[in-house]
């Protein structure tokens, strides 16, 4: 089975492949550009989708939607944040849009809104939207996991993207960015998402919860 995946965020889209990599989906995304060709789809490279929802769900849907029109095939996309406990939450759905300037500055930025609190308490949260373009079926399903945001940068750039260098998950002393991909991918919430969608796309051969 063909799945697209709804992304340009290469961090994502590498995410989503290790995670569901070995289980009978075939899954494409713009980075497949040989075997688009061969689909005959064609997505131009300034393709963007407008994130103007104002839920996960809501964007989650829009990205699914506007890649499924394009492609004609079954589409998955996540979309999803950084929810920090003293800041209300924020910033959430904006996680990617609240400040221009490259992921770290962000994370500094980020660091220096907490700079008064000693409050760290954070969660990653997912959302996935499953859309079936041929018989208009729209699925979600959610992930997430708890941690606390570091007090400096931890990392190699290299590894993870965004939040990753600032985010400890609960129960480990490193950030993401420190703990490397596979163990990420072990306990993210961009897992726990992607196993609920596993049981239902292939009820007989779900991913294991590992944790
Ligand atoms: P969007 O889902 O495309 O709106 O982007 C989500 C934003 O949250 C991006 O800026 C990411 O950097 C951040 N984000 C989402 N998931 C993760 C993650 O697993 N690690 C680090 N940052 C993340």
């Amino acid at each position: 089975m063909n799945v697209f995946i709804a992304s340009t965020n290469q961090g994502k889209i590498k995410e989503i492949k290790a995670i569901l990599g070995d289980h009978s989906l075939n899954l494409l995304s713009i980075l497949d550009a040989e075997k688009l060709k061969k689909l005959n789809i064609v997505i131009k490279q300034d393709f963007e989708v407008i994130e103007s929802g104002q839920t996960f769900q809501d964007n989650a849907l829009l990205k699914a939607k506007a890649y499924a029109e394009l492609t004609q095939l079954p589409t998955i996309a996540d979309d999803s944040g950084l929810e920090v406990q003293a800041l209300g939450g924020f910033p959430a759905v904006n996680s990617n849009r609240w400040f221009k300037g490259s992921a770290s500055e962000r994370n500094l930025a980020l660091l220096n809104l907490l700079k008064d609190t000693n409050n760290r308490q954070a969660r990653f949260y997912s959302v996935i939207c499953f859309f079936d373009p041929q018989k208009n079926l729209v699925k979600f399903f959610d992930g997430e996991v708890q941690g606390t945001i570091a007090t400096r940068p931890r990392g190699s750039k290299n590894r993870g993207f965004g939040y990753d260098p600032i985010f400890i998950p609960q129960g480990y002393e490193q950030t993401f960015a420190q703990l490397g991909i596979k163990l990420k991918n072990n306990i993210s919430h961009r897992r726990k998402a992607l196993i609920k969608l596993s049981r239902y796309l292939l009820p007989n051969k779900h991913l294991e919860q590992l944790e």
